[in-house]
């Protein structure tokens, strides 16, 4: 049985006083919802600042992207080793708005995803297909090419110990979720194929949906038997929508 892990994804989103409150307001939340993982990823800049606030509520958090490179002449990046130093469990890899803004390829992604893995983090694997991708019919077959640069590179063995976040491009920001039939149809085929692979890492990796997850949409996608939890960006950025989204994993 996989544990519901609902993530939040602030983005380039926060001020020292709103994170204070954000973060106080998420501690009762989590500490009520037993059975279910609550995570954060802030703006790294933050990060000891929410270390020092979560102290030993149960809310892990993580960065929302890392170097590949744990040290040296490389600006503005930072390093995987970093993270862990201010208490990083999880770390966002390949959302969608790196890929198209920063131009990460499979190949990067992929890399980005060892070094993460190797400095003893949770990379969680963001893929999804754009609207163009989706009318196209072409949602599986890309799912499928961003999950296999991942595998060629690293085993599908290192899924056992990483999230995929299933995020269609086009459900991102906009108030237009997939239907939780929608996105229970390609969790399902993402979690066969896996399984094609490998038994074990299909049975165990949690897939989480993200793309305007709400409170009032939340229940109907964690119903759904291949749905593991939510990748959540407006929405966690509001702790009392997020707790609510929490309650109901
Ligand atoms: P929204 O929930 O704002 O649509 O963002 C989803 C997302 O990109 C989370 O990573």
């Amino acid at each position: 049985m996989r544990t519901p892990l609902v993530m939040g994804n602030w983005k380039l989103n926060g001020t020292k006083d709103s994170v204070t409150a954000l973060v106080n307001g998420l501690i009762e939340p989590a500490k009520a919802a037993t059975n279910v993982q609550t995570a954060i990823c802030p703006p790294v800049v933050f990060l000891g600042q929410v270390e020092a606030l979560v102290g030993d509520a149960p809310i892990a958090y993580g960065a929302q992207d890392a170097s590949v490179n744990t040290s040296g002449a490389f600006t503005g990046e930072n390093s995987p080793v970093m993270l862990k130093e201010f208490g990083c469990t999880y770390n966002l890899v390949g959302h969608s708005e790196r890929r198209q803004y920063h131009n990460e390829t499979d190949a990067v992604v992929a890399a980005k995803f060892k070094a993460i893995q190797e400095n003893q983090l949770v990379p969680v694997l963001c893929i999804g297909e754009t609207l163009e991708e989706n009318e196209a019919g072409k949602t599986e077959a890309v799912v499928e090419t961003q999950l296999k640069a991942v595998i060629d590179l690293c085993g599908v063995e290192a899924l056992e110990n990483a999230v995929i976040a299933y995020e269609p491009v086009w459900a991102i920001g906009t108030g237009k979720s997939a239907t939780s039939e929608q996105a229970q149809a390609i969790h399902a085929h993402i979690r066969s194929w896996l399984a094609a692979q490998s038994a074990t890492v299909a049975e165990k990796v949690q897939i989480l949906y993200g793309g305007s997850v709400k409170a009032a949409t939340a229940k109907e996608l964690f119903s759904q038997p291949d749905i593991d939890g939510a990748l959540v960006g407006g929405a966690s950025l509001m702790a009392e929508e997020f707790g609510a989204i929490i309650a109901a994993a």
